[in-house]
């Protein structure tokens, strides 16, 4: 009988690493590469790892989120970022000795936080479907938008303006802040509903005000005119043609963080990201 030295692939932890084009993030990249390598508890493969590791800001978690949204059932999280902290990364690149020994202590606890699913049906019955960790944002290229808003079946206003973004709790501070929504704690499962220039005057009106709708409520566009139209989801961008109606609703899955043995708090990051260190 021949016995042969080998991992066995079912009991490590398998981890992909992801880094944006930075000097710095991929100076993480390579010493987290050589550190896991010759670690038999982890095995490094981009193909269905258990962890995900996502070096450089927000932006690279984004695309990391969508490199792996069919695994989200399976695949956790984890950010390092170079510079300062994020909203969804929770390692600076100076911490990466302590990131490895929490990865080697790591009994696959997690925190979780809603996505948002929307839906896409073109007049000529096509449909798309998309899932956004921070907001999908529609606009009508050549003109005014003109679309009815309802919201749980009540059809609330004919919308007049550049366009509407719909965010996910995690994805408030990021392009919703800019249009003046709220910042929600994403210990809520909600949606947000925020207008992007909208027309006001006599004759058009809108609510103004960003909506904060529940889990359980569907939010759904109906274009009133043809033409083109352009659908970001986080950091993608589509083009449409004549486009029947967009339905928006969180998701029933949710995304993944490997879960820090500190936890910095929600109100810290935006303290950080908004205001620094002079308070
Ligand atoms: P980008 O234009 O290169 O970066 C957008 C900025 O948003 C980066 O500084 C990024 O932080 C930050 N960011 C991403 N997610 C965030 C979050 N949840 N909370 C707070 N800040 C966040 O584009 P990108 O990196 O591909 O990211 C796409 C995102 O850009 C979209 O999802 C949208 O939210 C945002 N965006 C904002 C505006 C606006 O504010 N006017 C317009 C278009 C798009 P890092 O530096 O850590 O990566
Ligand atoms: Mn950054």
């Amino acid at each position: 009988m021949t016995q042969t030295n080998f991992t066995d692939k079912n009991k490590v932890t398998k981890v992909a690493i992801i880094a944006n084009g930075k000097f710095q993030s991929k100076k993480v990249a390579n010493k987290l590469f050589s550190v896991l390598r010759d670690d038999e508890a982890f095995y490094l493969t981009k193909k269905n790892p258990d962890i995900v590791i996502s070096i450089g800001g927000d932006g690279m978690l984004l695309s990391a989120f969508h490199a792996y949204e069919n695994e989200l059932n399976r695949v956790r999280f984890v950010g390092i970022h170079t510079g300062h902290l994020g909203f969804y990364t929770d390692y600076l690149d100076n911490q990466v000795d302590e990131f490895l020994k929490n990865l080697r202590a790591d009994k696959g606890e997690k925190i979780s936080y809603p996505i948002l699913d929307v839906k896409v049906n073109l007049v000529d019955g096509r449909e798309f479907t998309a899932t956004a960790l921070n907001e999908v944002t529609i606009k009508r290229i050549e003109k005014t938008m003109v679309a009815d808003v309802v919201v749980n079946k009540i059809r609330m206003e004919r919308f007049r303006g550049d366009g509407l973004l719909v965010a996910t709790p995690t994805g408030s501070t990021a392009y919703n802040k800019s249009l003046g929504g709220a910042i929600l704690h994403p210990s809520f499962e909600a949606l947000q509903l925020t207008e992007i220039a909208s027309l006001n005057n006599r004759v058009f009106r809108t609510v103004g005000s960003s909506m904060i709708i529940p889990s359980k409520d569907k939010i759904e566009l109906l274009p009133r005119r043809t033409g083109s139209y352009v659908i970001n989801v986080d950091n993608k961008t589509y083009h449409f043609r004549n486009v029947e109606q967009v339905t928006y609703q969180l998701s029933d899955r949710k995304i993944n963080f490997m879960a820090t043995p500190w936890h910095t708090s929600f109100w810290q990051r935006v303290k950080d990201a908004f205001i620094g260190d002079d308070v």
